[in-house]
């Protein structure tokens, strides 16, 4: 049987190893356009911070491939893809045929259409090149704007503290982080940003990105003027479903798929990133890892069907505890609370755990975790929450 996977993430390579512990005479083989090896995406935000090296993110180098008979082609971007006749064709020529294919191709940054926004000196960060370019023209940069106030987003403007003075984080929407916390979390985590020196333009959106050359400054919807070396957009992302949509594979969001991560073709599948399973794109990596686990087992005949992933976020600034789980905005469960200037935890329930936001506090973040998992009951955090509520009133 001849599985071909396109794309060496989390998803292509965790489908490649399912495959092979399902298939032992499988011939796998994994096509990216990525020049590297198999890296853990996430240390990205570590590696701009200048406290690790692509050596030690990345996962699996030469002898992982080698030992689990996995052929990865590297520097290949596929561009067609022909599934009456199961073949795909490279940008250089190669075809390749399949038995099975997956298309673990991920997503990209979304680049929203703002006037000046292909002027040299505006960035996204996806991979390992995007990092080193960014990293190489904001050497000797004084004021960098981040657009988009998310996890990423953040992180990043943490990350640059090292190459700029001047940070600001433009967040279009009402608060920081509205996906993964409400105002009360929100305001203590902004504060405590500030205090490690980015500032925030709250509720503003970007009108025009202008410079000569190269970017100089932004102009806000408000009519505000920021000055600008450079400019990292991070306003979410695009799962990449060019190839499966112009082979008439069923799409939407992402590239649809059924519980078996099966695409609208009998011989496709697809997995995370650029997968929507239930309407969802996760672009979380845990979902990523499963989904690839998940299709691989189908692909090589053990069906399997995928549960939904806990959308679960951890944010990874040192100094800065924050951990968001399920649903927070609902009125259909009980909520306990409890709050200071430098703590915020809240937990909903009905019978079941349904939401948790916790910032400032790694310990109620681990028990917080447990209790989203289904790894013990509320009892610990709810007596953590009720602590914290008798503390407060005594103070
Ligand atoms: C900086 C950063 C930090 C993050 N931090 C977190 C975090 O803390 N927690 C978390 O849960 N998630 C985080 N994420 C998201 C997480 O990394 C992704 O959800 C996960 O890596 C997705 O894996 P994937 O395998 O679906 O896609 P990817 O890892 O994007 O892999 C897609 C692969 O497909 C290849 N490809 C695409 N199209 C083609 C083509 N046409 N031809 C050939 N190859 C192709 C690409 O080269 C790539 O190798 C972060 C992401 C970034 C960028």
């Amino acid at each position: 049987m001849k599985y071909l996977i396109i794309g060496n993430g989390v998803a292509g390579v965790e489908a490649a190893l399912a495959i092979r512990k399902n298939d032992p005479t499988a011939n796998i083989t994994i096509v990216t356009s990525s020049a590297y090896h198999f890296y853990y995406r996430p240390k990205l935000i570590e590696y701009l911070a200048g406290e690790t090296t692509i050596e030690k993110f990345t996962l699996y180098k030469e002898e992982f491939y080698f030992k689990h008979r996995i052929e990865v082609i590297r520097n290949i971007t596929i561009t067609s893809l022909d599934p009456i006749n199961h073949r795909i064709s490279a940008s250089d020529g190669q075809i390749f045929s399949y038995d099975k294919l997956l298309l673990a191709t991920g997503a990209t940054p979304f680049i929203p259409p703002i006037q000046g926004v292909t002027l040299p000196g505006i960035f996204t960060l996806r991979g390992i090149s995007d990092a080193n370019n960014l990293m190489q023209y904001c050497d000797k940069i004084k004021h960098l704007i981040i657009i988009g106030g998310g996890l990423l987003g953040l992180e990043t403007a943490i990350a640059m503290k090292r190459f700029a003075k001047n940070i600001i984080v433009i967040e279009n929407l009402e608060w920081l982080l509205p996906r993964q916390l409400d105002k009360k979390g929100s305001t203590i985590l902004q504060a405590m940003l500030e205090k490690k020196g980015i500032q925030f333009e709250i509720s503003e959106q970007v009108e025009e990105i202008y410079g000569n050359r190269k970017v100089e400054k932004i102009i806000l919807k408000s009519g505000k003027i920021l000055p600008a070396d450079a400019v990292i957009i991070s306003a979410g992302i695009r799962p990449r479903i060019e190839l499966a949509k112009s082979a008439g594979i069923v799409t939407a969001k992402g590239i649809i798929v059924d519980d078996f991560m099966k695409t609208s073709n009998e011989d496709i599948f697809a997995a995370g990133d650029s997968a929507e399973h239930n309407g969802i794109v996760y672009g979380i990596y845990p979902a990523a890892r499963e989904q690839g686990r998940i299709a691989g087992l189908n692909m090589s005949g053990e069906k399997t069907a995928y549960k939904k992933t806990i959308i679960s976020n951890i944010l990874k600034i040192t100094g800065i505890d924050l951990y968001s789980a399920g649903e927070w905005n609902t009125d259909n469960a009980t909520i306990y609370s409890c709050c200071d200037s430098n703590m915020y935890i809240k937990y909903l329930e009905k019978e079941n755990p349904i939401g948790a936001i916790v910032v400032g506090d790694s310990h109620a973040i681990k028990v917080a975790q447990k209790v989203m998992e289904g790894k013990s009951s509320s009892h610990e955090l709810l007596q953590l929450i009720k602590e914290n509520q008798r503390i407060n009133q005594s103070i």
